[in-house]
C-alpha cells in the first residue's frame, strides 16, 4: 500500500524537498544524506512489507550534533521525521512519511561503557541487541530481553517498541531492563530520563519512553542492566495430541508456581515448517509442542524439572524430552528462533499478528483461531510466547492473489477483537505502528486516547515525530465504530463465542 498524490502536488513537494535537502547539506556531510529513488528504496518499509512509502530524504547521521541539526531543521520547517533502527519492526512503525525525513540511527553502533561491577552497559541506539550480550559474555553477564530478531534489531528500536522475547516471562520486558535513556526532543534538546536508582523524583518518563514508538523523542543513548548468566539451564520439550491440551499445560505450569525462563508453544504447521528448515529433531507428528526452559543452580533446576514433568504428564503430554547439555539446549531453541523465516518458506507472504490474552483462555482462543482460519480460507501457524499469553498467529497468504491480503487483514482484525474480548490486548510486543490503529480503538474506547494525544502534544506540539502512527485519531475511532461496540450498542461478534 502506497499513498497516491496528485501530479501538481508532487511537483510542489519536489521543490520543497530540494530546498530542505539544501538546508540539511549545510549541516551534514553529503554521504550521510540519501535522496535518489534507488537509494531510498531499501528504506520504504520495515518488517511489515504490506505498507510501503518512499521518504523525501534518508538521513544517516554519525554524531549527536548531526542528529540535533536534523531535528532542529525538521522542527523549524515543520517536516515530519521518522526514526529507524534496523527496520525489523512488524507493525509499520518505521514506515517513512512521504514528505518527511527518515532518520536512521544505524551508524550509532558503539558500546560506550561496560561496567561489570555495576552490571550495566551504556550503549548507542544502533547497537544490535545480541551484540550487548556478546560484549558482556567475557564477564559472565548478558542482556536478558531477547527478541527473536535479536541478531539484527537495535537496542534503540527495542526501547521504542518495549520489545519482549523468550526470556521476558522471567526477566521482564525492555522497560524492566533499562536504567537510563538520553533522548533528543523534536527541538533538538538533549534530556536524560531515569538513572541508576531504583526510583527517582518526578514523573517516570523513562517508562513512558519505553514503547513510545518514536512519537515522543529520538533515543540517542541507553544504559541497560546486565544479568549474570545462570549457572545452569535445561529445556523440556513436551509434545501434545491437541493444541488445546498444550495451551492448558502452559497455564498449568504457571499455576503450579513455576516461573520458567522461557515457555513457548508451536503448533503442527509451525513444527513441520521449522523441522524442514533447520532439522532440530522436533516431533512433527505432534499437534503442538511446549518448550519450557528452567534455569538456576543445578539443584534448583532439578527440583523445578521434577515439578514440571509432573504437571506435563498430568496435562496429557505424549512425550517429554530433556536437553542433556548446552549444545542440545541451544539446538531446541534454534528451531523456535528460526520459526518466522521457516514459515516464510511456506507461503509468498505472511502476516504476523501480536495480541495477548490471559493464559487461562489459551486453549479456547487457539481453537477459535483455527475456526477463523477455515472461515477465511487462509492457513495459520501459531508460534508464540505462551507463558506471557502473547500470541503470534502467522497468517499465510499470497499478495498477488486477488483479495488474499484483504482477507488476511480481516482475519487478523478478528483475532485481535478476540484478544480484547477475553480481556487481552491488541499488541504484546510489536507495537501499534500503522497496523494496529483500528484495533487501538477497540482497546481504548473511552477518554484514554484523548490522554495519549495530550501526552504526545506535550512532547511534540507540532506532531512531527512519526505522525499518523501509534495512536489513532478520535475521528478514526468514531468511524471505526468501536465506541458503539464497547457501549454495548452493538453486540461484540467475538464475545458471543465465550
Ligand atoms: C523475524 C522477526 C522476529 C521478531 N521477534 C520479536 C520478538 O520476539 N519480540 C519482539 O518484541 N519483537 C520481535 N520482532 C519485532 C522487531 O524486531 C522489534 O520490534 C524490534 O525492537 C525492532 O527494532 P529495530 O531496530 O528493527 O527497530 P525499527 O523497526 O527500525 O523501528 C521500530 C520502531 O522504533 C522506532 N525507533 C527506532 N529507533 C529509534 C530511536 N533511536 N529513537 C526513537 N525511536 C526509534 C521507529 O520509529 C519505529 O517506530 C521480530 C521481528 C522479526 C522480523
Amino acid at each position: 500500500m502506497a499513498y497516491k498524490t496528485h501530479p501538481s502536488e508532487r511537483k510542489h513537494h519536489a521543490m520543497e524537498r530540494a530546498r530542505f535537502l539544501d538546508l540539511l547539506e549545510r549541516h551534514l556531510p553529503p554521504d550521510t544524506l540519501l535522496s535518489e529513488a534507488e537509494d531510498l528504496r531499501p528504506y520504504e518499509c520495515d518488517g511489515l512489507s504490506a505498507y510501503r512509502e518512499l521518504p523525501w530524504i534518508v538521513a544517516l547521521p554519525e554524531t549527536l550534533e548531526q542528529v540535533q541539526a536534523v531535528l532542529r531543521l525538521c522542527h523549524e520547517h515543520a517536516v515530519p521525521v521518522v526514526a529507524r533502527g534496523a527496520g525489523t519492526g512488524l507493525s509499520g512503525g518505521a514506515l517513512p512519511v512521504a514528505n518527511g525525513v527518515l532518520l536512521s540511527l544505524a551508524k550509532f553502533t558503539r558500546i560506550l561503557a561496560l561496567d561489570p561491577l555495576n552490571r550495566t552497559a551504556r550503549v548507542q541506539p544502533g547497537v544490535r541487541n545480541l551484540a550487548i550480550s556478546e560484549a558482556a559474555a567475557p564477564h559472565g553477564l548478558y542482556y536478558a530481553p531477547d527478541p527473536s530478531s535479536q541478531i539484527a534489531c537495535t537496542i534503540g528500536g527495542n526501547v521504542a517498541e518495549n520489545s519482549g522475547g523468550v526470556h521476558c516471562l522471567k526477566y521482564g520486558l525492555t522497560v524492566h531492563n533499562v536504567l537510563e535513556v538520553r533522548m533528543l526532543t523534536i527541538e533538538g534538546e538533549l534530556v536524560t530520563l531515569g538513572g541508576s536508582g531504583l526510583d527517582g523524583p518526578g514523573y517516570d518518563l523513562l517508562a513512558l519512553l519505553c514503547g513510545s514508538e518514536g512519537l515522543l523523542g529520538i533515543i540517542v543513548e541507553i544504559v541497560v542492566k546486565l544479568l549474570p548468566v545462570p549457572p545452569y539451564a535445561q529445556v523440556l520439550l513436551a509434545s501434545f495430541a491437541s493444541i488445546e491440551a498444550a495451551g492448558a499445560a502452559v497455564a498449568a505450569i504457571i499455576a503450579a508456581g513455576l516461573l520458567p525462563a522461557g515457555l513457548e508453544m508451536m503448533d503442527n504447521i509451525a513444527l513441520r515448517a521449522v523441522e524442514a528448515f533447520v532439522h532440530v529433531g522436533y516431533p512433527v507428528e505432534a499437534a503442538a509442542i511446549v518448550l519450557c526452559e528452567l534455569d538456576g543452580t543445578p539443584e534448583q533446576v532439578e527440583a523445578d524439572t521434577a515439578k514440571a514433568l509432573g504437571v506435563l504428564s498430568r496435562c496429557g503430554a505424549l512425550e517429554v524430552r530433556r536437553s542433556q547439555n548446552e549444545v542440545e539446549r541451544r539446538k531446541l531453541w534454534a528451531g523456535r528462533k528460526a520459526a518466522f523465516p521457516a514459515i516464510g518458506r511456506l507461503a509468498p507472504d505472511y502476516y504476523c499478528m501480536d495480541g495477548t490474552i490471559p493464559r487461562r483462555h489459551l486453549a479456547e482462543v487457539l481453537r477459535r483461531i483455527g475456526e477463523l482460519s477455515a472461515e477465511y480460507g487462509l492457513p495459520v501457524a501459531n508460534v508464540f510466547h505462551a507463558g506471557d499469553g502473547n500470541l503470534h498467529p502467522l497468517i499465510m497468504y499470497d499478495a498477488n492473489h486477488s483479495d488474499e491480503l484483504e482477507r488476511a487483514e480481516g482475519f487478523g482484525e478478528r483475532i485481535l477483537k478476540l484478544c480484547v474480548a477475553v480481556g487481552g490486548t491488541v499488541t504484546g510486543e510489536h507495537g501499534v505502528g500503522m497496523e494496529k490503529l483500528n484495533p487501538m480503538c477497540l482497546q481504548f474506547p473511552g477518554p484514554e486516547l484523548a490522554q495519549f494525544h495530550a501526552v504526545k502534544a506535550a512532547f511534540d506540539p507540532k506532531g512531527l515525530l512519526n505522525p499518523g502512527k501509534g495512536i489513532p485519531s478520535l475521528h478514526r475511532c468514531a468511524e471505526f465504530g468501536a465506541m458503539h461496540v464497547h457501549e454495548g450498542k452493538l453486540p461484540h461478534p467475538e464475545l458471543a463465542r465465550f
